[in-house]
């Protein structure tokens, strides 16, 4: 089994006024976090890991904050993008592991559907999925939150079946039609 390794880090501020958005959940909380979209930390180091993992870029090489189509977005698109392009260099998922850096609000209540709502985004089983959270002890970074992820990926398709497969994404003009094809297809969030 030909297998390789992604990680990847976000921090957002946080700010009043603004849902928080976290782990593909939209969360009550008296303030959510700054940012171009939903401002989902959680499901941008995962996107980042994934990308990392088949060293495909990162997360602001296809979804850049200067392109207004980002504004507000539902990081779940972005998730997508990466599992899309994961799927299309050969490889699948087998396990992602994160960890959530924030003063508030306590992760552990909701550790249970997060991990599920990720999992459901990425087709896997939430034992496929980690979600840890521990408090800024000494950083005095109570108004930030980071997130760390890794993820293991294994081959699951030969290279030289990959080579014959149209569906592989080889330039910008076709990364903008699966972009524009991934905008209508994502999940809506729990009810
Ligand atoms: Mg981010």
């Amino acid at each position: 089994m030909e297998t390789r390794i992604g990680f990847g880090y976000d921090s957002h501020v946080f700010k009043k006024g603004v849902p928080l958005h976290l782990g593909g959940l939209l969360i009550d909380h008296p303030e959510g976090l700054a940012g171009h979209s939903d401002g989902d930390l959680l499901l941008h180091a995962v996107t980042d890991a994934l990308l990392g993992a088949v060293s495909a870029g990162d997360i602001g090489s296809f979804f850049p904050p200067s392109d207004p189509r980002w504004k507000d977005a539902d990081s779940a698109i972005f998730l997508n993008q990466a599992r899309e392009t994961l799927q299309h260099a050969g490889y699948r998922i087998v396990n992602i592991d994160t960890t959530l850096i924030l003063a508030a609000p306590k992760i552990g209540p909701i550790s249970a559907k997060m991990r599920a709502r990720v999992a459901d985004l990425l087709g896997l089983g939430t034992d496929q999925v980690s979600i840890k959270a521990k408090t800024p002890e000494g950083l005095n970074l109570d108004h930030v939150a980071q997130c760390h992820a890794v993820v293991l990926v294994e081959r699951v398709i030969d290279p030289e079946e990959l080579k014959t497969m149209s569906a592989v994404i080889e330039n910008q003009s076709q990364i903008e039609e699966v972009v524009d094809d991934l905008l209508s297809s994502v999940p809506a969030l729990p009810k």
